[in-house]
């Protein structure tokens, strides 16, 4: 825990107290989530004939869960211990074991995994967002690089910050991250921070800092990595509209 704290310079962990990751499954929106997306993830790593597949944001587990429910052999990891040990007991609760489940900060994945290899990674839900430092992202897609088998693929999935930078936050269009009683919204959203906050009926308030990634700009992140190939989808479709939808996929592959 103090390798992540120390090597994240963001301190993105500390956000994630025990309180908020009991609070984050009613975030989620478990079934929802899963319907939704759930088919579009399991139908791309098979496409691919992936079977080992590293959740390295796996939070409190909804797509770790999902992914070893539709046969593949998961390795669940995440920065923060919390996290994971919600995602854990979710797990047991469904029945579902992991194939590994550690703390992993994505800066050293590969050492944190014993040097494995895996057929794909996928790092989902606005996630990939919580690195602030340009240098920080650039090593930690390399670290995933390195922890990919060749021709294994990586699925990075956040928010559409294009559109909230360019045109402001619409909440009408806050469809799929949330369960019901949670409201969720921007409190600041300039170039370097889009500052979340997460209402909760009961009345608890959390927030969360998160760098406003742009599309093109991950997609040269992950070029300059070493990535190639790599693809958009939109909301999980294509083509999409790049201003239009809420949630934008990267999917790119190591040569
Ligand atoms: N994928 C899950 C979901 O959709 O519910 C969790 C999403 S949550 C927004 C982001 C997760 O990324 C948190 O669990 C956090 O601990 C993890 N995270 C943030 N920075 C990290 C880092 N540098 N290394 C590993 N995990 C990190």
């Amino acid at each position: 825990m103090s390798a992540v704290l120390n090597l994240n310079r963001g301190n993105q962990q500390q956000q994630y107290t025990s309180t908020f990751a009991e609070h984050w499954d009613d975030l989620v929106g478990w079934e929802a989530r899963l319907a939704r997306e759930g088919h579009f993830y399991a139908r791309l790593l098979k496409a691919q004939g992936c079977r080992k597949v590293a959740d390295i944001a796996t939070g409190t587990g909804v797509n770790a869960v999902g992914l070893a429910q539709a046969g593949f052999e998961v390795t669940a990891t995440d920065g923060s211990e919390n996290m994971l040990a919600k995602a854990r007991e979710n797990a047991a609760a469904r029945g579902i074991r992991f194939a590994d489940s550690k703390v992993a900060d994505w800066l050293h994945l590969d050492e944190a995994l014993g040097h494995a290899q895996f057929d794909a990674v996928v790092c989902l839900g606005n996630s990939f967002t919580h690195l602030f430092d340009h240098e920080d992202r650039r090593d930690a897609l390399r670290a995933i690089h390195r922890v990919l088998r060749p021709s294994g693929m990586l699925v990075i999935d956040q928010r559409n910050y294009d559109r909230m930078l360019d045109h402001g936050y619409d909440s009408k269009h806050e469809l799929c991250y949330t369960g019901a009683g949670v409201q969720v919204g921007p409190v600041e959203l300039n170039p370097r921070l889009a500052k979340f906050e997460y209402r909760f009926d009961n009345g608890s308030v959390f927030q969360l800092n998160m760098y406003p990634l742009r599309q093109h700009y991950l997609t040269h992140l992950l070029e300059d990595a070493g990535f190639v190939n790599v693809e958009r989808f939109g909301d999980l479709q294509r083509p999409y509209d790049p201003q239009g939808v809420d949630f934008v996929q990267q999917v790119a592959f190591k040569a």
